[in-house]
């Protein structure tokens, strides 16, 4: 099939691998052995590593903590961080984060917690005022993702920033799906920054958490031998590491791919809303990243529908819902009705994609819709 789930995750970019080989055969030490060369080497690469990652989001490298993933980087740094409240308080997110996240408000909830969880319109866009008024004497932190990784829409960070910092609350951005999208490290920064390197042509199992504000207190989660300032126990994976950071170096050319996908999103809107309007909804908002297009077919079963667009990878919402069966929960807080939520696609485009590729893809789908209407 034509690959256009990137929001799932994207292929490695062969310098990428490149970069990591050496660290599998040859250069294979561990990080914490401080009495040999291969220790040694070990512990080289991966504080360059760091630094460049340090250097893309213009902090100390100090302030870069690698774990295994968006979703550890989220857990350590709500949970983390409002361990500094043994007498909990309130926290504020939205209803349509990533699970990573709601799962941890959830869980906080249940032991606790007084949590709001800020609607959305039906763009996926919350209302900055309604956050303003939700926050109260006791707030302890605000959640809020870069970008959603259903429909692309991209939230207001920097207005969040401005809110977060006149009322003295420590804002968390799950970054997943912004980096490598959209150029994000200019300008404040969210105090806490939650990234995966698998979304971005690096490895799986590799992440990291920004602790852009040094004032920030962080517990740990994982205990054990102290790495990562003991904030993150576990011998460091050099090769995730090496090649997370080649994938770093290699996000101002991901980003001159966005024409592409722009132009690309257009013929596909076009032809969804001039042909098709009647068996088509679509959920993006033009405030969405340009590479991912989600949309719903009104009134079809969403198995007979997948069959029917089988040589294309798609996904029908988040990876993570795809097994479950169940409507997507972030369209439906968009509004849209569960069984149409049912058969929604988002198509999210990647790097490696060719015109040839996309143009198939648009005849293909254009046929197999026309079956379905
Ligand atoms: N947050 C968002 C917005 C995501 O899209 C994902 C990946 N689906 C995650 C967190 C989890 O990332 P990881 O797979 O690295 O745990």
């Amino acid at each position: 099939p034509i690959y256009l789930d990137n929001a799932a995750t994207t292929q490695v970019h062969p310098m990428v691998l490149d970069a990591m080989l050496p660290y599998f055969l040859e250069n294979y030490g561990n990080s914490g052995s401080q009495q040999h060369l291969l220790g040694w080497q070990a512990d080289e690469a991966i504080e360059k590593s760091r630094k460049v990652i340090a250097n893309y989001f213009q902090v100390k490298s100090r302030q870069i903590i690698f774990t295994s993933g968006a979703t550890e980087s989220n857990n350590l740094a709500i949970q983390g961080y409002l361990k500094n409240f043994p007498d909990k308080g309130h926290i504020i997110t939205t209803r349509t984060e990533h699970k990573s996240v709601l799962a941890v408000f959830q869980a906080l909830e249940k032991a606790g917690w007084n949590v709001s969880y800020l609607p959305v319109d039906q763009f996926g866009a919350i209302d900055l005022n309604e956050l303003r008024s939700s926050i109260q004497a006791k707030t302890r932190l605000i959640s809020l993702m870069w970008v959603n990784n259903e429909t692309g829409l991209i939230h207001p960070i920097k207005d969040v920033c401005q809110i977060a910092k006149e009322k003295n609350i420590v804002f968390h951005c799950d970054a997943t799906q912004a980096l490598g999208k959209i150029d994000i490290s200019k300008g404040k920064l969210p105090d806490l920054i939650s990234f995966s390197g698998h979304k971005i042509y690096g490895p799986k199992g590799i992440g990291g958490l920004v602790i852009s504000n040094e004032d920030i207190q962080i517990y740990p989660l994982v205990f054990g031998g102290d790495q990562e300032r003991g904030l993150r126990s576990g011998t460091l994976p050099t090769q995730q590491i090496v090649g997370l950071a080649k994938a770093f170096e290699l996000i101002p050319e991901l980003l001159t791919k966005n024409e592409f996908y722009s132009k690309w999103k257009n013929r596909i809107a076009d032809l969804l809303t001039t042909k098709f309007s009647e068996l088509v909804q679509i959920n993006s908002s033009d405030n969405s990243v340009p590479s991912i297009l989600n949309f719903s077919i009104k009134r079809f079963d969403w198995e007979e529908m997948f069959e029917k667009l089988s040589k294309l990878a798609l996904s029908n919402g988040s990876a993570c819902n795809a097994k479950s069966q169940k409507p997507s929960y972030v369209l439906q807080e968009l509004g849209v009705p569960s069984a149409t939520a049912l058969s929604s696609i988002r198509l999210s485009m990647g790097y490696f994609i060719t015109e040839e590729e996309m143009e198939v893809a648009l005849v293909y789908l254009e046929q197999q819709l026309n079956l379905m209407k």
